[in-house]
């Protein structure tokens, strides 16, 4: 693995920071452990993984793609990395990422955008772009990546890789860099559905350091690997194959539901309301949380100071406006605004109703059904450049994954074809909240 980062990585920039020494030592280590007959029933032992620059890492860069971290070392480990090291994995690199998750593209790096490795002249998706790009380029067996709006699932589609978002409070969030706290989560982009449920396995859990930590009934998600879908309901919502979705990845799409109808499930178009109301909601709230998150970034406690300053004051202002790039400040921004007095009702408390009434529908459609397929992107990977000077254009292409976690759901995106333009495509199924054992199911049925 290290020796194909060594080939590829100039081309791709996947890692931001490889951590070969280190992933030596621990390569040996967990060898004694298994010539000791340790870890005999850990299927990640020595298994290679890559990990989202967000994620904290004990001694090593996390960054978060910025320049406001771009020296920090955390003095901890996030639960989801130890969690990993009990299971016998090995860190081989922390990976690129848009700046503190914000986007979809990998273009707002600090360190410069991740290339796709199917196209070099397209994107592979964000804001985890260079956790999926490092896994569709065998740069690392598999990554973790976190998911506010889609950025496990988008990137894993535009990069013919597979990516879970599990149930909010199903992974614990400790030492995982907060961008908006309500929706973040952590999973695996790997190359099958196998291997995502068997790192989920290894990540899930209980966990005290995280208050919105959920304990589930079962973690026996391997299980759930059978080739079964007979009997299934799963329901299409209409508004998910509507204007501005691109026909090639919609009739992949239903070419992936006909195979799970000739499996033996039972397939259903049907209405839900306000698929149109989730962007802006998601806007609203991430932005929102985001601008309370990023206070903690002012050049005194951790990562970049400005060199040069006067007062207090000064280093506040002059560090946050030389350390975070354009996008993250216009999050702050719209964050700050609508979280201002006279505009909090307008703007966030709308918006956390449009979230109550996006909950209701899931849960009324999942009366009838038990998952939801539709596409995970409206297109296939965009060309390099194509949304960095228009954010509205970016932000729409996130139709189809924010309301997952604005209702705190679970979701997968896996490979079910390839575009006119050599483009992978990802559908995307969705669960009803902690029933990942059926999603993992449908999705492996698929495969
Ligand atoms: N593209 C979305 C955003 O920019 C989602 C990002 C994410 O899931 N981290 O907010």
């Amino acid at each position: 693995q290290l020796e194909k980062i060594k080939e590829r990585d100039s081309v791709y920039n996947c890692y931001v920071t490889v951590m070969e020494e280190e992933a030596l030592k621990r390569a040996a280590e967990v060898q004694k452990q298994i010539d000791a007959g340790e870890l005999k029933d850990s299927p990640l032992a020595g298994v290679p993984v890559a990990i989202k620059d967000n994620i904290c890492t004990k001694g090593v860069l996390t960054t978060c793609s910025s320049k406001i971290l771009n020296n920090f070392k955390p003095p901890y480990d996030a639960t989801v990395i130890e969690k990993l090291e009990a299971a016998g994995a090995v860190i081989i690199g922390k990976v690129n990422m848009d700046e503190f998750a914000m986007g979809s593209t990998t273009e707002t790096s600090y360190f410069g955008p991740t290339k796709n490795p199917w196209n070099t002249e397209r994107v592979p998706g964000g804001s985890s772009g260079g956790a999926a790009a490092a896994v569709a380029a065998e740069e690392a067996w598999y990554a973790l990546g976190s998911d506010t709006g889609g950025s496990i699932r988008q990137p894993s589609s535009f990069c013919g890789v597979t990516g879970l978002k599990p149930t909010y409070g199903s992974v614990s969030r400790y030492g995982l860099i907060a961008y908006a706290s309500s929706l973040d989560q952590i999973g695996p982009i790997a190359r099958n559905v196998s291997d995502c449920a068997a790192v989920f396995e290894a990540i899930a859990g209980y966990d005290a350091k995280d208050s919105t930590s959920v304990k589930m009934d079962d973690y026996h998600f391997t299980e759930a690997l059978v080739d079964d879908v007979k009997g299934l309901r799963i329901g299409i919502p209409k508004g998910y194959l509507g204007e501005g979705l691109d026909p090639e990845v919609k009739e992949a799409v239903l070419a992936a539901a006909k195979t799970l109808e000739a499996k033996g499930a039972i397939v259903e178009m049907f209405d839900m309301d306000m698929v149109d109301y989730a962007i802006p909601a998601y806007y609203v709230i991430a932005s929102a949380e985001a601008s309370s998150n990023l206070s903690r970034f002012d050049g005194v406690k951790y990562g970049y100071r400005t060199p040069d300053f006067e007062d207090l004051q000064d280093v506040y202002k002059k560090t946050r406006d030389e350390g975070f790039g354009m996008e993250v400040k216009r999050r702050m921004m719209i964050g700050a605004f609508v979280l201002s007095s006279g505009y909090y009702d307008a703007y966030y408390i709308k918006a956390l109703q449009v979230k109550a009434l996006i909950k209701k529908g899931f849960d009324d459609a999942f009366a009838k059904y038990d998952i939801i397929l539709g596409p995970t992107a409206p297109t296939t990977a965009l060309k390099m450049g194509e949304n960095l000077s228009d954010p509205l254009k970016m932000y729409l292409g996130d139709i189809y994954t924010v309301s997952v976690n604005l209702a705190g759901l679970p979701g997968i995106s896996l490979p079910c074809g390839i575009d006119s333009s050599g483009l992978p495509i990802g559908v995307q199924m969705i669960g009803q909240a902690f029933s990942e054992k059926t999603l993992i199911r449908a999705a492996y049925s698929l495969e």
